[in-house]
């Protein structure tokens, strides 16, 4: 990492970059309000240190160890006149903002009709962001994969229903890739493009998604540790894209014996990854529990732990989905489990602003 001077130039700032080059690795340039930031991207022992200190406009060269430390607290607490926490703005909607984002919508997109009854339904519960699965992964070749399977005429039109619900109910919309033959055509229709918990570890398709330049929503794999699911969320920082939401969705516990969850909902996740970076994380209940019955007190916990939003399967019939009706829930009590999660954050809130003032 090389801290530049209050009073450095652009030229100076340019002559760091061009030296990083020389030795193989890539610049990440982050300019705050006084001071200007390089964090290397690639192998930093190769970078000969003492040579970065005493060129012209830097303050400090230094090693950082962290496999994620473009997305790390340490990289934010450089910039102290800035938020603590990064807050992405789509649309009018802020995530990682002072209030909980709800992420809502079907699992699968079936049809226009389902899909703008759900749209409707969740914009009155006070849902934000419409979510809708056109790309579907699904562990049988025999179930309904998504209308993206009905090749390319059959995924734009999918798309272009996600979009034009979006603009009627006045929500930014989120959708998954996966694949990234996928990513240019679903660019066009969406405003948030979401990585699933299967291709977490695709670093060509995190790298070619970032490029896209729209904020990606990154879910942890059921298998991945925290300092692994940052590692990952850092390859799509490397290509200068840091509009990046996490979210934890639940892992694979290793006894035996039936869990009476589909995933383990990792709760502690949620504060320990907020200890560990600037970026906002989210939970998906609905995937981690695989159980209606749990929407509500998990919800709830995951507010309380801390999480910057929710996304939550909804449809106003769970029984007639195709995918995953048995963790979706209805609008109504979507919109229980808003209000109950805003009551939970104000009081979060004020009890740690105390803390904090103490
Ligand atoms: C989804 O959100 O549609 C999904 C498939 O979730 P996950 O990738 O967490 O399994
Ligand atoms: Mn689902």
């Amino acid at each position: 990492m090389i801290i530049m001077k209050a009073e450095a130039t652009e030229k100076e700032i340019a002559n760091v970059v061009k030296e990083i080059k020389k030795y193989g690795l890539k610049a990440d340039v982050s300019r705050g309000e006084f001071r200007t930031v390089i964090g290397l991207v690639g192998d930093e022992r190769k970078i000969p240190f003492s040579h970065f200190a005493v060129l012209p406009g830097v303050k400090e060269a230094m090693m950082v160890e962290t496999p994620y430390k473009l997305i790390s607290k340490e990289y934010s607490k450089l910039f102290p006149e800035e938020s603590e926490y990064r807050i992405i703005q789509v649309g009018n909607i802020s995530i990682g903002g002072d209030e909980p984002v709800f992420i809502a919508g079907p699992c699968a997109v079936e049809n226009r009709q389902q899909l703008f009854k759900i749209a409707e339904g969740i914009k009155k519960a006070g849902a934000h962001i419409l979510r809708g699965g056109i790309f579907k992964p699904r562990s049988s070749v025999h179930s309904f994969q998504g209308l993206g399977a009905n090749g390319r005429e059959g995924a734009e039109e999918a798309l272009s229903w996600l979009h034009e619900a979006g603009k009627r109910f006045e929500m930014p919309v989120i959708t998954e890739v996966r694949g990234e033959m996928q990513v240019d055509l679903i660019a066009e229709y969406v405003d948030i493009l979401q990585i699933g918990a299967r291709n977490m570890y695709d670093q060509d398709l995190l790298g070619s998604v970032a490029r896209k330049n729209k904020p990606v929503l990154l879910k942890r794999h059921f298998g991945a540790g925290i300092e692994e699911f940052l590692s990952f969320a850092e390859y799509i920082a490397a290509e200068g894209n840091k509009d990046i939401i996490l979210c934890e969705r639940g892992i694979i516990p290793v006894g035996k014996g039936r869990s009476y969850t589909r995933y383990t909902f990792d709760l502690a996740a949620i504060p320990a990854i907020q200890k560990e970076t600037y970026l906002p994380i989210l939970a998906d209940p609905s995937h981690a529990t695989g159980r209606r019955d749990l929407i509500f007190n998990t919800s709830c916990a995951a507010i309380a732990a801390g999480a910057r939003g929710l996304m939550i399967e909804t449809h106003y019939k769970p029984a007639e989905a195709l995918v995953d009706g048995q963790q979706m829930i209805t609008p109504d009590e979507l919109k229980d489990v808003i209000e109950a999660c805003q009551r939970i954050h104000r009081m979060i809130v004020s009890t740690n602003n105390k803390h904090e003032s103490a």
